[in-house]
């Protein structure tokens, strides 16, 4: 799941670029999610939502006919792995954050970036620098990195890998631990796994889930596994 930021000031046509960058993406066969800053609360006090967060609850989600939405305090980063989890989109179309290490497109010259790989007059694009635009962003964006600095991509460190993605330098390189088969994390942080551990918690893991009667919930293949561990 590569990501793509549209960034700018006010009324510089970010949500118009947005919406002919997820039309150009979807024609050319590539499942889209978008994520929009909003600097306003979704919330009117005397809504449903607005009532459950004055009672004192962290975290509200709203799930709708159409938009799935939180109120509360979770992380960009978070709302990115439920997306990627969850709908397995092959592209994020982020409107707003403009402070975040995501390849970016700027609406306002004043705020390009180390993350900038164009800056366009969002008002005065036509449909051919819009089909160029998205080629950028097949090329140029990239997905969660997990800052492993594991050098599998042929890069010294995760922050290199970025700023060549970003540059054009390194169009068709990807994130590997973007597709590897175990990830572990621990208090949300992600741990490098030597191939000795890796393939020990996955045939440990594997054997142990296989003793158990699955079938029995409908479960005959592992796709995906995931395991929480609370203490
Ligand atoms: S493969 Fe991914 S995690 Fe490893 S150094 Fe490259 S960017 Fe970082």
């Amino acid at each position: 799941m590569k990501i793509i930021a549209v960034a700018g000031t006010k009324n510089t046509g970010k949500t118009t670029l947005v919406t002919r960058i997820i039309k150009e993406l979807v024609k050319r066969g590539f499942k889209v999610g978008t994520l929009k800053h909003a600097h306003h609360s979704f919330d009117r006090a005397d809504s449903d939502t607005g009532k459950h967060k004055q009672a004192g609850a962290e975290l509200v989600a709203g799930v709708g006919f159409e938009t799935f939405f939180t109120t509360g305090p979770m992380e960009i980063e978070k709302v990115l792995n439920m997306m990627k989890s969850l709908e397995k989109v092959d592209f994020v179309v982020l409107e707003g954050f403009k402070n975040y290490p995501y390849a970016k497109i700027s609406t306002s010259p004043d705020l390009e970036d180390e993350f900038t790989i164009q800056t366009v007059d969002a008002k005065k694009l036509n449909d051919e620098e819009v089909e160029s635009l998205v080629d950028l962003v097949e090329e140029r964006s990239f997905g969660l990195v997990q800052n492993f600095n594991c050098k599998k991509c042929g890069f010294n460190n995760c922050s290199e890998f970025v700023h060549a993605k970003v540059n054009g330098d390194a169009t068709n390189v990807e994130c590997k631990t973007d597709s590897d088969e175990v990830l572990l994390r621990v208090n949300n942080e992600a741990i490098p796994l030597n191939p000795f551990v890796r393939d020990f918690i996955r045939e440990t893991v594997e054997g142990m889930i296989k003793s158990l009667k699955t079938s029995e919930f409908g479960v005959e293949d592992f796709n995906k596994i995931e395991l929480l561990i609370r203490k």
